[in-house]
C-alpha cells in the first residue's frame, strides 16, 4: 500500500485524512511521525514543514503544496528531485473572488464613508457611480486572478489584467511584461494585486510604482505582502495620496502591533483569510494527480521552482 504524509500546523488534518482515503481508498494517509515504512510513502501534501523532512521519505514521487502560493516551498534547499503541485481549485477562486468582489463594491459604493455618517446620525445621500466608470486593475491573471478579474467584468467594471506572458481573456484588457507596467498602475483607480511571491515581484510596486497610481486610488492585496513596499504604502496613506487599502497579507504576520497600519482609517485588515484551501473540492485535485503518477503520467498544477510560481 501507497502511503500520503501529511504536514500542516493550521489544517485539519482528520478532515483531509477521511476525504483522500474516501476519494482513494487504497491509500493510507498518515503524520510523518505515525510512518514506519518510509519505503511506502509516495506522497507528501505539506504546508512549510521543517528543514530535512523530504529526507525521510527515500521514494517520494510528488509534493503537493497544501495551498496555491508556494513562494515558502520553493525557496528551500533541501526539494527532492520530484514534481511539486499546489493547490488549484474552483471552490479556492471563487472564495478569493468573494473577497476581492467585496472590497471593490466596498470602495465603489463608499461603504467606509456611510459607515462613518451612521455612526453620527447622518443622512448624506451620495449618488452610486456606474461600475463601467470605475478601471479596476489585476496584477497576475493566474488562476486566482483571472477568475477574479472575470468576476469583476460581470459586475460591469472596467477590468485590465496584467501578468507575465501575454493573455487573452474575454472581456478583460491584458497587458502583459514590465515594459507596460508604469502605464497600467496609471489607469488604475483600484489596484488589485494576485501576483505570487518570487524573485522578481518581491518589493515590485516600491515608494516610485505607488506613486503612479492615480491620486486617491485603492489598493487591495490579497497575494503576499512582500510584493508591495509596506513603508511607502502607509506613507502615502498617511498623507491620503492613496485613498485606502485592503490588506489580507503583510510583510510579517501576524502584523505587528506597531504597525501603523492598524490605526489607520482608510485601511482594512483582514488576518490572511482572502482565501483558504478547502479539502472537500481540493481532494478531488489531489486525487487525480495522484492517479496519473500511477499511470506514469505528470500531474498536472505543477510549480516550476526555477521560476518560483
Ligand atoms: P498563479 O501561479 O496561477 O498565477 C500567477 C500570475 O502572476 C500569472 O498570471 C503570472 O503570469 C503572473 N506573474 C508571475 N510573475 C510575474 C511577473 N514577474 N510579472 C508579471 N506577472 C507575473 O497564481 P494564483 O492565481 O493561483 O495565486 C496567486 C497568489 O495568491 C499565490 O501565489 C499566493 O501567494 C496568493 N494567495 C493568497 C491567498 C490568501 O488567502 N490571501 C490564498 C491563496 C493564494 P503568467 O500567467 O504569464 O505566468
Amino acid at each position: 500500500m501507497e502511503t500520503l504524509v501529511f504536514y500542516s500546523d493550521l489544517d485539519d488534518f482528520e478532515r483531509w485524512r477521511r476525504l483522500l482515503i474516501e476519494a482513494l481508498p487504497d491509500l493510507e494517509v498518515m503524520r510523518a511521525e505515525e510512518i514506519e515504512d518510509p519505503e511506502r510513502v509516495r506522497y507528501a501534501l505539506v504546508w512549510k514543514p521543517p528543514r530535512g523532512f523530504f529526507a525521510r521519505w527515500p521514494r517520494l514521487g510528488m509534493i503537493v503544496n497544501l495551498g496555491a502560493g508556494v513562494d515558502a516551498l520553493v525557496d528551500r534547499d533541501d526539494l527532492p528531485p520530484v514534481p511539486i503541485t499546489r493547490l488549484v481549485d474552483p471552490n479556492m477562486a471563487r472564495m478569493m473572488a468573494g473577497y476581492v468582489l467585496f472590497s471593490v463594491l466596498r470602495y465603489v459604493r463608499e461603504i467606509p464613508f456611510f459607515e462613518r455618517m451612521q455612526r453620527e446620525s447622518r443622512w448624506e445621500y451620495r449618488h452610486p457611480r456606474n461600475a463601467e466608470d470605475v478601471r479596476v486593475g489585476v496584477l497576475g491573471l493566474g488562476a486566482l486572478g483571472a477568475c477574479t478579474a472575470r468576476e469583476l467584468a460581470r459586475q460591469g467594471f472596467s477590468v485590465a489584467g496584467w501578468s507575465r506572458g501575454e493573455k487573452r481573456i474575454a472581456g478583460i484588457e491584458c497587458r502583459h511584461g514590465m515594459e507596460s507596467l508604469a502605464d497600467f498602475l496609471a489607469g488604475c483607480e483600484i489596484l488589485v494585486v494576485m501576483l505570487p511571491s518570487t524573485p522578481q515581484t518581491r518589493g515590485l510596486l516600491d515608494a516610485e510604482r505607488l506613486a503612479l497610481l492615480p491620486a486617491g486610488a485603492k489598493l487591495v492585496n490579497v497575494s503576499r505582502g512582500d510584493i508591495v513596499d509596506e513603508y511607502a504604502l502607509d506613507a502615502l496613506l498617511a498623507s491620503g495620496r492613496l485613498g485606502g487599502a485592503t490588506l489580507d497579507v503583510f510583510e510579517r504576520e501576524p502584523l505587528p502591533v506597531s504597525s501603523p497600519l492598524w490605526s489607520r482609517e482608510n485601511v482594512l485588515i483582514t488576518p490572511h483569510l482572502a482565501s483558504v484551501a478547502l479539502p472537500e473540492s481540493a481532494v478531488a485535485q489531489i486525487a487525480d494527480n495522484i492517479g496519473r503518477i500511477r499511470q506514469g503520467l505528470a500531474p498536472l498544477h505543477c510549480v516550476d521552482p526555477q521560476r518560483g510560481y
